[in-house]
């Protein structure tokens, strides 16, 4: 029995939170390409990025911005994320390419600049 989109749906839906950012994460990471330039320039692009956001208003007040945390994965061997909803619980923002990050783990790998990253 082939197996179809909806099955594929329907799994992702029934995993934690953090069981289904990890595979949404190692899924779609394969797409990543990197170009480099005879001068040392380089070129990432075609990243995609898994992204917590928020927006919303209070009082009356629409907030004029959203809030946009990447996925970051940790980078120690031999860790599980938790399956919890309240696994997503480290953020921080990436010290070189300044994106805000979120994650299970303490230590993760930004996903865009691939650099290591400590959160809070
Ligand atoms: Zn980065």
């Amino acid at each position: 029995m082939a197996i179809t989109k909806n099955d594929i749906i329907q799994f992702i839906t029934n995993l934690g939170e953090t069981e289904a950012v990890e595979l949404c994460f190692d899924a779609l990471n394969s797409r990543r390409t990197k170009h480099q330039f005879e001068n040392g320039d380089f070129e990432i692009d075609d990243v995609f990025c898994i992204a917590q956001c928020s927006f919303g208003s209070f009082e009356g007040e629409v907030d004029k911005r959203a809030t946009i945390e990447l996925y970051a994965k940790s980078y120690r061997e031999n860790i599980s994320p938790p399956s919890t909803k309240y696994g997503l619980n480290q953020m921080g923002k990436c010290e070189f390419c300044k994106v805000e990050l979120m994650s299970y783990d303490k230590w993760v790998i930004c996903p865009v600049c691939e650099t290591k990253n400590e959160l809070t």
